[in-house]
């Protein structure tokens, strides 16, 4: 176990923070020996869905916990699809890891997930997705203990309540549990995803035959479009989309499609579409624009970069305007996809 004091916390967006305490746990064991923790308690994996507005006067939780093992004959055969390996990883480990070690085994579904920043803990918090796929369509079980009083829980992917970017662990959960391994179910027979995002024009373009893709031949295709569209955390600080698509009732697609009749959408259900924020946002003039050190950036207008030392009030005051700009101009309130954490000490 690592406890450390006056924690510089790791975050994508590039703006310093601090914390009072750290503990990162390398087994169930080392965590259950720490808690209960007293305190405000943040957990956290690799800071690449966080913006901190301020330092942070508690604890910092990680998990160090990295291992993998195949538990398909240790569950009911009742639980398990009959094509279905279903592997038990460690929430600390990287995510992306993850998608190469399946794929290295013949294990299929996370492919289209491959190149997301984070580790495993934080993709059952967030149920992160891409390319038409998201996390909770492998996610069978997740496991960990609540912060505050140490006792265990276990929910299946139903209780999870997932949902576009959601889940109970940022709902009624929110803030109070360690998540200590998530359980995969992958499948043994490949079906590639290639409707969203130019996979399919990326494969034509490639010479490859759709027929013929392999697991490992889409990964390296989904990698290269997201280092096209998507600014470098290593070179130019960010947390990836800043905001979620925004979902509305028809009718107020309707009334938008009647000025805009080019507006992109996807049907949710019935009642309900959901509508790209990267397209409100540039129809706001605000892609490649810049305020203070913060900008939109000039390729994937969701997301919001720190262009060298930004602070996270100039992020916030450049997320308040587009919000501001979309309300006005669509009458769309966007929500933000990254999480930001108030600072709990008082401001200088
Ligand atoms: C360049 C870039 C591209 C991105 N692209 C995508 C994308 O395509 N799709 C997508 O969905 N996201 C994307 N993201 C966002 C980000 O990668 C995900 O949200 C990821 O899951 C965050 O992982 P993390 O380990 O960094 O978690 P953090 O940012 O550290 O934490 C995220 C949340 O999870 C909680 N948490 C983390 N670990 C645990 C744990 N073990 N127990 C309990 N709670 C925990 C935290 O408290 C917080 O609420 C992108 C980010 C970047 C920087």
């Amino acid at each position: 176990m690592i406890r450390a004091k006056e924690y510089n916390i790791p975050n994508t967006f590039g703006i310093p923070a601090c914390a009072r305490h750290y503990v990162e746990y390398a087994s169930e064991v080392e965590l259950q020996a720490c808690l209960p923790l007293k305190g405000p308690v943040l957990h956290i994996g690799r800071g690449s869905n966080l913006l901190f507005d301020g330092d942070y006067e508690g604890t910092i939780l990680h998990s160090a916990i990295t291992d993998i093992t195949d538990i398909t004959d240790m569950t009911e055969t009742s639980e398990t699809a009959a094509d279905e390996t279903w592997l038990h990883v460690g929430s600390g480990m990287v995510f992306d890891d993850l998608v190469a070690y399946c794929i290295g085994k013949g294990l299929y579904g996370l492919e289209n997930l491959s190149a997301i920043p984070g580790e495993v803990g934080a993709s059952a918090v967030q149920n992160i997705g891409a390319y038409g796929v998201e996390a909770c369509q492998c996610i069978r079980r997740v496991e960990g203990y609540m912060t505050e009083t140490g006792i265990p829980f276990a929910l299946d992917g139903e209780a999870c309540h997932y949902g576009y970017r959601q889940s109970i662990f940022k709902d009624s959960l929110c803030g109070r549990v360690a998540i200590t391994y998530v359980t995969f179910g992958l499948s043994r027979r490949f079906v590639p995803q290639t409707e969203y995002g130019g996979i399919r024009q990326a494969i034509e373009a490639s010479g490859l035959d759709i027929h013929t893709l392999t697991a490992e031949a889409l990964r390296d295709i989904i990698i290269d479009i997201r280092r096209q569209k998507l600014p470098d955390p290593a070179v130019q600080g960010n947390a990836g989309s800043f905001f979620m698509n925004p979902i509305v009732a028809r009718s107020h697609y309707e009334d938008i499609r009647r000025k805009w009749p080019e507006v992109p959408h996807y049907d949710v259900d019935g009642g309900h579409v959901k509508i790209p924020a990267a397209w409100l946002i540039e129809q706001c003039g605000w892609k490649g624009r810049t305020m203070g050190r913060a900008a939109v950036h000039e390729r994937q207008p969701l997301v919001l970069v720190n262009t060298g030392g930004a602070t996270a009030r100039e992020v916030l005051d450049l997320c308040k305007a587009v919000q501001k700009s979309v309300q006005e101009r669509f009458g769309i309130r966007l929500q933000t996809e990254v999480n930001i954490i108030t600072s709990t000490l008082p401001q200088p």
